[in-house]
């Protein structure tokens, strides 16, 4: 047990959080709320922040929280979701920035034409009776056949899932880490190695352009690149690259009664969004590797052979990709504490908006109880 002034000496530590995706981003912000003294390092923390051109995987997102229509109910998986749901209520009120009230958007609606896809939305709405999730009324899937021009079998309506707005998003939360006084150093880590020196700072983080700097605690959040920071400690985490992929259609002008749309329309394994008047953004995570296939795209256009006229006669206005780090023979996110002081938040191959709350707040304990 900790007495309070060994708590008071531990807030005034300094952890870096290496790479400033959404992972380490929360990580900085929840950190810094804690009163930790705190750098956030990547070459890219400064940069203008668009999904025109993403920087990396979290400028590619489309930011869906689907945590309450998980089918489970017990496991890491689950409580990691939960919590986050929870979280992020908590964190959005917290983020002091005059577009924060515009990044939640809810609700979420999943359609479904096969029969065992609708029994396990039956299934899940049963189990899970408190999480504000129906079954779509008649009138609502006539309305949906009628745009999908389809005959569904049926779908679900998620009152509390939905969308943050990514980029409105990771202004507010930079925005809020100014705030907090963290320091941003816009550089690349090269290696971190322990510090043998007897009453200095526990790690060395060995920067680009030769600079070093000496740390309590390092919190590693690099995704693809996490392998190679800690290959000179001897640690393999082994990731591979999981692209996804959005197109941003422009319809001809056709009514489609946008205000029925919700937050989030996922069909066929694709998530739809209304953009702007007549404008679609749809979204799957499709393929290996860190190359976009034209293959893989034109099968997202066709939807199962399923895509209505609308979607046939429409035009891509814009599209783009990311690259995503999937752990490879281990569950993801990669939550682990590889020894004292040295933390890894990474391995958010999907859900990492999602997720990012409960795994900041992960790391957060685990600092806290070193
Ligand atoms: C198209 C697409 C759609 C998605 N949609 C969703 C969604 O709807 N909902 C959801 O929850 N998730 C979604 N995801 C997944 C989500 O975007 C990722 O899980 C998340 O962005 C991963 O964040 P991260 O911080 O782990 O990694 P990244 O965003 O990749 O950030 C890693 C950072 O580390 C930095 N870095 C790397 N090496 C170094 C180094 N040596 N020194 C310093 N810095 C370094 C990089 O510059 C980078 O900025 C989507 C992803 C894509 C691509």
């Amino acid at each position: 047990m900790q007495t309070n002034s060994q708590k008071t000496e531990k807030k005034q530590s300094e952890v870096s959080v290496i790479g400033s995706g959404i992972a380490g981003i929360t990580t900085a912000f929840h950190l810094g709320k804690k009163g930790y003294k705190v750098n956030l390092i990547d070459p890219r923390v400064n940069s203008e922040i668009n999904n025109l051109n993403p920087k990396n995987g979290t400028q590619a997102s489309l930011g869906i929280l689907m945590g309450n229509i998980y089918k489970r109910s017990k496991g890491r998986a689950f409580l990691l979701r939960n919590k986050s749901m929870k979280l992020w209520k908590e964190w959005l009120t917290e983020i002091n920035y005059y577009e924060s009230s515009f990044i939640f958007k809810k609700p979420l609606i999943k359609l479904t034409n096969s029969k065992k896809e609708y029994q396990s939305m039956v299934e899940l709405i049963e189990n899970k009776k408190e999480y504000g999730i129906e079954l779509l009324d008649k009138k609502t899937l006539d309305f949906w056949n009628f745009i999908f021009e389809t005959k569904l079998i049926g779908g679900l309506i998620s009152h509390e899932d939905g969308r943050l707005n990514p980029i409105k998003l990771i202004k507010a939360l930079m925005h809020s880490l100014d705030q907090l006084e963290i320091n941003k150093i816009e550089n690349n880590v090269i290696q971190i190695s322990k510090n043998d020196k007897p009453h200095e700072k526990r790690w060395n983080i060995l920067l680009e352009d030769n600079q070093s700097i000496n740390q309590d605690y390092i919190v590693i959040c690099s995704a693809i690149n996490t392998q190679k920071i800690l290959k000179s400690l001897g640690y393999k985490i082994f990731l591979e690259p999981i692209l996804g992929q959005v197109i941003e259609l422009e319809l001809e002008d056709e009514n489609k009664d946008w205000e029925k749309w919700p937050a989030i329309l996922n069909y066929q394994s694709i998530n739809f969004m209304h953009h702007s008047p007549n404008h679609v953004l749809m979204g799957a995570t499709v393929e290996s590797g860190n190359k976009p296939s034209l293959i893989k795209k034109q099968e997202m256009l066709k939807m199962n052979n399923t895509a209505p006229k609308w979607m046939k006669k429409a035009i891509i206005s814009h599209e783009w990709n990311g690259v995503r780090a999937r752990p490879i023979n281990e569950p993801a996110p990669l939550l682990k504490e590889l020894e004292v002081g040295l933390l890894i938040n990474t391995g958010h191959y999907r859900n990492g908006f999602l997720l990012a709350p409960a795994c900041a707040e992960w790391i957060g304990l685990k600092i806290e109880n070193q």
